[in-house]
C-alpha cells in the first residue's frame, strides 16, 4: 500500500517512558518509581485545579466551548494581549503541527538548532520540507544568521530555554537576530520553559506581547504542561498577530481540547502562587544536582528549565546508565538519540532527588 512518501524519512517519536511500563517490565511497585523523564511538574497541579476537574467530571459528556472564550481571556490578561491574538492547541505540540501544515510544502526550508525539540523536524518532514540545522549544541544565532542569508528558509525555530539541553538565549541576542529576518519568514519562538527562565534570570526572559509587536512575523508558543503541571491535560497556546493566526485557525479541528482540559487551564491561570512556588523549589533542588555533578565528576549544562542535562565523562555510557536507573525504578531520558553521551533528568521533589543521587552513585 502506498503512503505519503515523506513518511519514509520519519522515525516514530519516542516519548519519555511511562510509570506503567516500569511496573510491567520490572515488577516494581508504582510508588517506588520516580519519573524524571518528561519534565512534568513534580509537585503536580494546583489543588484548585484538581478540585475543579473532579467537581466537573460530569460535564465530560458536553463538548467544550469551542470559542475557548474564558481560557483565551485568562491568557490575554496574563500577557496583556488581545484574545484574538491567541490560538489554543492540545498541547503546544498541536500548535507546532498547525504551523508546519499551514506554512510548509515540498519546496520549503526549515531552520532549527542541531539539538532541539524533536517534533520540529518530524512535523517539517511530514510536509516534505528540507531541514537545515546548525552544528553547535547551543543556539548559535550567528550561525543561524549565516544559514538564513544563504538558504532563505521559510520557517525558523528558536527554542529558548531549549529542550533537551536546558540552556537559554538572552533577550538581547534574540532581538538583534530577529531584526535581520525578513517579514516573509515565519519565526517560531518556543517558550515551553519561559516561566522558569523568567524567574531564574530576567535577561533570558522574552515577552510575547513585545515580541509580536516588534516582530509581526513571529509566533510565540507556550504550554500548561510544564510549570503549570497540566501535562496530562494537553493544553498549549500560540500567540501571534492576526494574519498568522487566521491561517493557523484553518488547521484547527473543532473541540481540539477537552471540556475538562479547558477548565483546568482556566483554573490554573488563577493560581499564580502555585506556579511560582514550584519554580522556586525547582531551582533550590537544581543546585543540589549541580553539586552532585561536581562531586561525581560529571559536567552539566547550566539550565533555565525544570530539568538538567548531565554530560557523562568518557568511560560511561548514557544508555547503560539510563537502563540501570530504570531497573531501580528511576526513569530518565537517555540523549543517545541526539548523539550526546548524556542523560536529561527532570528535577523532582526533594526526597525523589535524594533517592536519585543515592541510586546513581551506587550504579557508578
Ligand atoms: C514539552 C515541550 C513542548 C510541548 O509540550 P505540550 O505538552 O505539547 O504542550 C513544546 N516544546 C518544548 C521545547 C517542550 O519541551
Amino acid at each position: 500500500m502506498e503512503f505519503n512518501e515523506h513518511l519514509k524519512n520519519i522515525e516514530v517519536y519516542e516519548a519519555g517512558k511511562p510509570i506503567e511500563l516500569v511496573v510491567r517490565e520490572f515488577g516494581i511497585e508504582p510508588k517506588e518509581i520516580i519519573k524524571m523523564a518528561s519534565n512534568e511538574n513534580p509537585f503536580g497541579m494546583s489543588p484548585n485545579v484538581s478540585k475543579a476537574i473532579s467537581d466537573s467530571a460530569k460535564k465530560g459528556y458536553l463538548y467544550p466551548d469551542d470559542s475557548m472564550f474564558e481560557l483565551k481571556q485568562g491568557i490575554a490578561k496574563r500577557f496583556d494581549i488581545s484574545s484574538n491574538e491567541i490560538i489554543i492547541g492540545a498541547g503546544s505540540d498541536q500548535i507546532l503541527e498547525f504551523i508546519s501544515r499551514a506554512k510548509l510544502n515540498e519546496n520549503s526550508k526549515v531552520l532549527m538548532n542541531k539539538i532541539t525539540f524533536a517534533m520540529y523536524s518530524i512535523y517539517a518532514k511530514q510536509m516534505g520540507a528540507k531541514i537545515l540545522q546548525t552544528d553547535s549544541i547551543h543556539h548559535d544565532l550567528n550561525q543561524y544568521l549565516e544559514i538564513y542569508k544563504r538558504e532563505n528558509p521559510d520557517l525558523i525555530y528558536i527554542c529558548t530555554p531549549n529542550n533537551p539541553t536546558g540552556d537559554a538565549i538572552s533577550k538581547e541576542e534574540i532581538y538583534s537576530f530577529l531584526e535581520n529576518i525578513s517579514s516573509e519568514t515565519l519565526v517560531v519562538l518556543d517558550g515551553a520553559y519561559m516561566e522558569y527562565a523568567k524567574l531564574k534570570d530576567k535577561a533570558y526572559f522574552v515577552e510575547p506581547k513585545e515580541l509580536i509587536s516588534k516582530f509581526p512575523n513571529l509566533i510565540y508558543t507556550g504550554t500548561f504542561s510544564k510549570a503549570f503541571g497540566l501535562g496530562g491535560m494537553r493544553v498549549g497556546y500560540g500567540i501571534a498577530k492576526r494574519e498568522i493566526l487566521e491561517n493557523l485557525l484553518k488547521m484547527r479541528p473543532p473541540f481540539n481540547i477537552t471540556t475538562l482540559s479547558l477548565l483546568a487551564g482556566i483554573e490554573a491561570l488563577k493560581d499564580e502562587k502555585f506556579v511560582t512556588e514550584s519554580i522556586k523549589a525547582n531551582f533550590v533542588e537544581m543546585a543540589k544536582f549541580e553539586n552532585f555533578a561536581k562531586e561525581v565528576g560529571f559536567d552539566y549544562i547550566k539550565s533555565y528549565t525544570n530539568f538538567i542535562t548531565l554530560l557523562l565523562p568518557k568511560g560511561y555510557n548514557s544508555s547503560i546508565i539510563s537502563d540501570n536507573l530504570l531497573r531501580k525504578g528511576i526513569i530518565v531520558r537517555d540523549l543517545k538519540g541526539y548523539k550526546l553521551n548524556a542523560i536529561r533528568v527532570t528535577i523532582g521533589k526533594p526526597e525523589e532527588n535524594s533517592r536519585f543521587f543515592h541510586i546513581l552513585k551506587s550504579i557508578l
